[in-house]
C-alpha cells in the first residue's frame, strides 16, 4: 500500500529519544529501529550491531525523536480564513463572519484546499494526527491519505442545512455513507462530530448515542465553550448542558468534550466518573475571551485532558508545540500555582492522551515497541533553544516550530530535512494566493459577510 510505503528495517540515532511513556524520562545514546510501520525496539546503541546487524543507520545529530503530536481538535480546511476576521466574541465571529463566509464558499473545493494547507502546516511542526470536525469529511480524508497523514474524520450533525446536507436524515446518510468509505483505510478514524450542544437537537443526539455505540466510535463536540451556555440551554431544554447529555446517553468514555471552559468544581469528579475526555483548546479560548479551562483541577481529578489547536480562524495557527506551552502557562496562570501542568504533563496530553483519547492508545502516542512509527524530530542546536539542561523543558517552553526537522507516519518520512515529501509547498502556496481572492471577492459581493 503506496501511503504506508513500508520499507526495511532502519535505525533512527538521534541524541535524545522522549519516549513519553513513562513521563518525564529522556533517553540518551539509544537507537529507535523502524521496520516497516512499525517501531521494532528501542535499545542502546551499543546493542544495536548486535540486535541489528547491518542495519541502515540515519544519524541525526542533536536532534530529539519525540512521538507524533497527536491535535486533538482541528476544523482543518478553516486554515484558508486564518486572519479573516479576528478581536471577536464567539457568537458575533460565527453569526457575522465565519458562517456567512463558510455559506458561500464551502463545497470540495474549498475543502481540499483548507485541508491541503492545513496538513502542509501541521506535519512541518510535528503533528502526526490530527482529529477534524468539518463538512466534506470524504473530500478531507482524500487529502489526508494522499499527504501520508493519520486522522480521524468527523461526520459533521448540525442543526441548520448547508452545503453538505439539507436535513437531519441526510446528515446522517451522508456521513455514514463516508464512514462505510473510509473504514477499513488504515489511516483514516472515523467520529461523530455534532456540532455544539446549542446547535443540535435531542433526536440527533440520541440517534447518534446508538449510532457510536455500534460503530464502537468516539463523539467530539464542542461543550460550554463560552458564557451563557448554561443559561440557554436551560432556557431552552431545561437542563445544564451535562445533564442533557447524559440523559440523551453521550455522557460518557466516548465524549471528546472540546474546551470547556465554563464548569464549576462540582462537575469535575462528574466528569471523571463518566470517563469523558477533555480537549483543552487555550489559544482558541484565550482569542475568543471564551473563558479558561480548568486543567489542572481536571487532571489532578483523573480526566483525560488532550491538547487541540482549533480551527487556523481561531488561533491562528496549527502548532500544537506553541499549544503544549499555552497550556502549562495558562494553567499556572490561573491557579495561581507555578507547578501546574508541569513540561513533561504538558507533553503526554499532546501526544499519549490524545491517543487515549481517540482509542488508540496502543498504536500511538508513545515510542515503544510494536506502536506504529508516528515520530517527529526536534533540533536542539540552535540559537533558540541553547543550551540544554533539560530536553523536554525546551520542547514544551523554547522550541519554535521551524525546529521540527523531520516527520514519519507509519514508518513513512513525510518531512525531511523540513521538505515535505508527499505535497507540493509551492502548489499549496500557488492555491492560497487563489482562494484569498476567491474568497475576498466572495465576501466582497455579499451583504451578509464582513
Ligand atoms: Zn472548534
Amino acid at each position: 500500500m503506496n501511503q504506508t510505503a513500508a520499507q526495511g528495517a532502519r535505525a533512527l540515532l538521534p541524541r535524545w529519544v522522549v519516549p513519553v511513556v513513562p513521563e518525564g524520562r529522556v533517553l540518551e545514546d539509544h537507537a529507535v529501529v523502524v521496520d516497516g510501520e512499525r517501531i521494532a525496539a528501542v535499545v542502546p546503541v551499543a546493542e544495536l550491531e548486535a540486535g541489528h546487524p547491518g542495519i541502515e543507520r540515519l544519524e541525526l545529530p542533536d536532534r530529539v525523536l519525540i512521538p507524533g503530536l497527536v491535535n486533538m481538535h482541528a476544523h482543518s480546511a478553516m486554515a484558508l480564513l486564518r486572519g479573516l476576521a479576528d478581536d471577536l466574541p464567539l457568537m458575533r465571529w460565527l453569526h457575522e463572519n465565519i458562517w456567512p463566509a463558510e455559506k458561500i464558499i464551502m463545497g470540495p473545493d474549498y475543502v481540499r484546499a483548507g485541508t491541503r494547507l492545513a496538513i502542509a502546516e501541521m506535519l512541518r511542526a510535528g503533528t502526526t494526527c490530527f482529529n477534524d470536525n468539518y463538512f466534506f469529511p470524504d473530500v478531507a480524508a482524500e487529502v489526508a491519505v494522499a499527504s501520508g497523514m493519520r486522522s480521524v474524520m468527523g461526520m459533521p450533525v448540525i442543526g441548520f442545512p448547508t452545503p453538505w446536507a439539507e436535513t437531519e436524515d441526510e446528515y446522517f446518510r451522508r456521513g455514514l455513507e463516508f464512514h462505510r468509505q473510509f473504514v477499513d483505510q488504515p489511516l483514516i478514524g472515523t467520529s461523530f462530530v455534532p456540532h455544539a450542544p446549542y446547535s443540535v437537537g435531542d433526536g440527533a443526539f440520541a440517534r447518534i448515542a446508538q449510532l457510536a455505540g455500534e460503530l464502537d466510535i468516539p463523539v467530539h463536540l464542542h461543550l460550554l465553550e463560552a458564557p451563557g451556555e448554561v443559561e440557554s440551554s436551560r432556557a431552552e431544554h431545561g437542563l445544564h448542558p451535562l445533564d442533557r447529555l447524559d440523559a440523551l446517553g453521550l455522557l460518557g468514555p466516548r465524549l471528546l468534550a472540546v474546551h470547556m471552559t465554563q464548569i464549576d468544581a462540582g462537575d469535575i469528579p462528574r466528569l471523571a466518573r463518566a470517563g469523558v475526555h477533555v480537549i483543552h483548546c487555550p489559544d482558541s479560548n484565550m482569542k475568543l475571551a471564551s473563558g479558561i479551562c480548568p486543567v489542572a483541577d481536571l487532571d489532578a481529578a483523573g480526566v483525560n485532558v488532550c491538547i487541540g489547536t482549533d480551527g487556523a480562524a481561531s488561533n491562528n495557527d496549527l502548532s500544537l508545540l506553541a499549544e503544549m506551552r499555552q497550556t502549562a502557562l495558562l494553567a499556572k496562570v490561573s491557579s495561581g500555582n507555578p507547578e501546574a501542568v508541569p513540561a513533561a504533563r504538558a507533553l503526554s496530553m499532546a501526544t499519549i492522551h490524545g491517543a487515549r483519547a481517540l482509542g488508540m492508545e496502543d498504536e500511538i502516542g508513545s515510542i515503544a515497541p510494536g506502536k506504529q512509527a508516528d515520530l517527529a524530530t526536534i533540533r536542539l542546536d540552535r540559537i533558540e533553544t541553547q543550551p540544554v539542561f533539560d530536553v523536554i523543558s525546551q520542547i514544551v517552553y523554547a522550541v519554535p516550530d521551524s525546529q521540527v526537522t523531520d516527520v514519519w507516519v507509519a514508518g513513512r518520512r513525510v518531512v525531511e530535512s523540513r521538505e515535505l515529501t508527499t505535497l507540493d509547498e509551492a502548489e499549496v502556496l500557488e492555491s492560497c494566493r487563489e482562494w484569498q481572492q476567491r474568497i475576498s471577492t466572495a465576501i466582497g459581493d455579499d451583504p451578509g459577510g464582513t
